[in-house]
């Protein structure tokens, strides 16, 4: 990796500068964090799963028509993206309450929504995160109206879809959430696409025979076996965990 020049390192993914001027290589690791860093651990091989997981789901999503940053897999732990604008807005789908949203209004765990609740948050660790009303969101120019428009309609369509996606191999699609970003359409313009990643770190899986947590949630609560549940969702999603580069991962 040491030839790569380091663009930015967060808390599960550090950006490295791309090949070609509008590309950045996305590498995975396997360093966890909860509760806005106050927690900190690694699960082993999670930067694989969610490498490979995310490139299915972008696959299967820009096959539905969703736009998206992702290019191609490179390698076990990185990808190619396209570099984007991140508007800074964590967009969160709830099907299920969970989380959050049985702190904040006290209605219990696994309470079914009548219908879906898309909620944005402000992307930003030194605030926590804070919820931030769509207003807000309008006034303080952080996205255009026809942006948030377009926000919601894109996410409206990969919760449809991936409720379903998830159903098939027996999972319920409790929440998730999903970042944006603007790309550069090469004409003084720009079009929104859906960037960051989609893997068990930013989503909940519940198993829909047993109602076992299959996500971040084991790390989060300390319930252990979070290797194992990963490693599940992968495996159900018919992902193959074999390594492409084993002397590679021997140097981690
Ligand atoms: P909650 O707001 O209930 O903590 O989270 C709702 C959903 O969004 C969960 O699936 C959670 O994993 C995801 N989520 C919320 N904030 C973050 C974040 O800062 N990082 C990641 N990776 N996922 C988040």
């Amino acid at each position: 990796m040491s030839d790569k020049e380091k663009l930015y390192e967060g808390k599960a993914k550090i950006l490295y500068k791309g090949p070609r001027p509008d590309t950045i290589i996305q590498y995975f690791k396997d360093d966890a964090t909860a509760f806005n860093n106050v927690k900190k651990g690694t699960i082993a091989g999670k930067g694989i799963i969610n490498n490979k997981i995310t490139e299915l789901v972008m696959t299967r999503l820009s096959q539905i028509g969703i736009p998206t940053h992702f290019i191609e897999r490179l390698s076990d732990r990185e990808q190619l993206i396209y570099e984007v604008e991140i508007i800074p807005l964590e967009v969160i789908v709830r099907n299920t309450v969970a989380g959050t949203m049985t702190k904040t209004f006290g209605i219990e765990e696994g309470t079914r929504l009548p219908r879906p609740i898309i909620e944005f948050s402000l992307k930003d660790d030194d605030l926590g995160d804070p919820l931030i009303p769509e207003n807000h969101v309008l006034v303080l120019g952080i996205a255009e109206e026809y942006e948030v428009i377009e926000i919601m309609e894109m996410t409206s369509k990969i919760n449809d879809f991936l409720r379903g996606f998830f159903a098939g191999i027996g999972i319920e699609l409790i929440d998730f959430k999903l970042e944006f970003g603007r790309l550069d359409d090469g004409n003084d313009g720009h079009f929104l696409v859906l960037a960051d990643e989609f893997s068990p770190d930013n989503c909940r899986l519940w198993d829909f025979e047993t109602g076992e947590k299959m996500d971040k949630d084991r790390f989060r609560r300390d319930l252990g076996g979070e290797v194992e549940a990963y490693q599940e969702v992968a495996r159900r999603l018919g992902v193959s965990l074999e390594l492409e580069d084993p002397k590679a991962e021997d140097e981690e």
